[in-house]
């Protein structure tokens, strides 16, 4: 495939990323290559090979092999303007890996207060620990974030939509502030992935995947990967191979395989979770339903403005109730799973308390929270099933 026959639509972009001829050598995908000790032919091959870039050259296993460098490229073409990606043994150590890039002793982060969790925990607890400050701000600052900046600011870590609350950042806003003062700007991008918003171009240094959740789409294999703008990839390289990050070739393998289908798995995610937010917004049990595809969630307008269209996790807030009539909803639900993570093929739905998890933004509730993954299931017996759930939980509220 020549670069300039390389099209910009998503669906096909997922099926051709990655599949350079000298990897597949004839056949569809690359195969799993397992590797530790690459063989060289002599000791000036060796001593030759030591002194060069081993990206994308065979050096020795840690620095990957062609299956790990498929997954890699490919990601780095769904990124217009991307420099490189490296992969990770899962999403938060993709998340560890970007910071430590850029973060030493003395200097302050900014974190979004609707990070996902571990984030918050990594930030809190390792870092800290290695003398660097962090600073949470509300998701909605925009081009305030400008007047959090001070002497000793170096990064700005974005989350959009947030985790549980789902509250979309202006993303541009924030992007333009940060380079004026030359910060660099990291985003987890898990919920979108590059077909719903292609990071680099917005600005971003690094963005971030919990490769876990769509590309792979099928909750079997954690994986993460970290995608860099020209300006930041050596630093991120560097770090990534002195933290001796690898990830399995199968698992990358499989990450390739989910990638090819992720368009149209996606697509039938964003319609399916539409479809139901839109049905639970109309009902009398419901106070509120975050989707950033729908009116009441914060940074809808901002959604609109800059995402290609909707992914398939969103909350949604209940009129009322305790923890025991929330409960009676999820547990009687016969299609719906009770587990974390996310992305995969089937519908999953739990129970959060994003109060529990925010320090500088509390939203007051009308009644608890549920999560839910719309799996790729036939919509409407979702809703058949959600219905009975809010009979049970209708029930229990009394
Ligand atoms: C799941 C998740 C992660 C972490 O990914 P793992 O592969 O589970 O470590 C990071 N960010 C977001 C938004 C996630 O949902």
């Amino acid at each position: 495939m020549s670069h300039d026959s390389r099209s910009d639509k998503p669906a096909t972009q997922v099926v051709q990323a990655g599949r350079r001829p000298e990897w597949t050598a004839g056949i569809v995908n690359p195969p799993v290559w397992r590797a530790s000790t690459i063989l060289y032919d002599s000791v000036a091959h060796l001593r030759d090979s030591a002194g060069r870039d081993t990206h994308h050259r065979l050096f020795y296993g840690r620095r990957g092999t062609p299956t790990q460098w498929s997954l890699a490229d490919a990601l780095t073409e769904l990124e217009p303007g991307a420099e490189g990606t490296f992969l990770y043994p899962s999403g938060v150590a993709a998340i560890a890996a970007a910071l430590l890039a850029i973060l030493s002793r003395g200097d302050e982060l900014l974190l979004v207060d609707s990070a996902y969790d571990p984030t918050r925990g990594l930030a809190t607890g390792l870092l800290k620990r290695f003398g660097i400050t962090t600073r949470f701000y509300d998701p909605m600052i925009g081009a305030g974030i400008a007047d959090l900046i001070g002497p000793n600011t170096r990064a700005i870590f974005m989350e959009s939509p947030g985790s549980l609350t789902f509250e979309v950042q202006d993303i541009l806003a924030i992007v333009a502030v940060a380079k004026a003062h030359g910060i660099a700007t990291l985003l987890d991008n898990t919920w979108a992935t590059p077909l719903l918003l292609p990071a680099i171009a917005f600005g971003i240094d690094y963005t971030i995947l919990a490769c876990t959740k769509y590309i792979v789409g099928h909750s079997d294999v954690m994986l993460g990967s970290v995608t860099a703008g020209p300006d930041r990839f050596a630093a991120l390289r560097d770090t990534s191979f002195q933290l001796g990050q690898h990830v399995s070739p199968d698992d990358a393998w499989l990450g390739s395989r989910g990638l090819r289908t992720m368009a149209i798995r996606l697509k039938q995610h964003g319609e399916s979770a539409l479809k139901i937010a839109h049905w639970l917004n109309g009902r009398p049990e419901v106070a509120t339903v975050l989707h950033p595809a729908l009116p009441d969630c914060p940074g809808h307008d901002v959604f609109v403005r800059d995402f290609r269209g909707p992914a398939g996790l969103f909350s949604f807030v209940l009129n009322g109730g305790d923890e025991a009539a929330r409960a009676a909803l999820i547990d009687g639900l016969a299609h719906f799973g009770i587990g974390y993570s996310w992305g995969g093929y089937e519908s999953l739905a739990i129970p959060v308390d994003p109060h529990r998890h925010r320090s500088v933004t509390r939203r007051d509730q009308a009644g608890p929270m549920i999560r839910l993954q719309i799996g790729l299931e036939d919509a409407d017996d979702l809703i058949a099933d959600l219905d009975r759930g809010l009979a049970r939980f209708a029930a229990a509220r009394g």
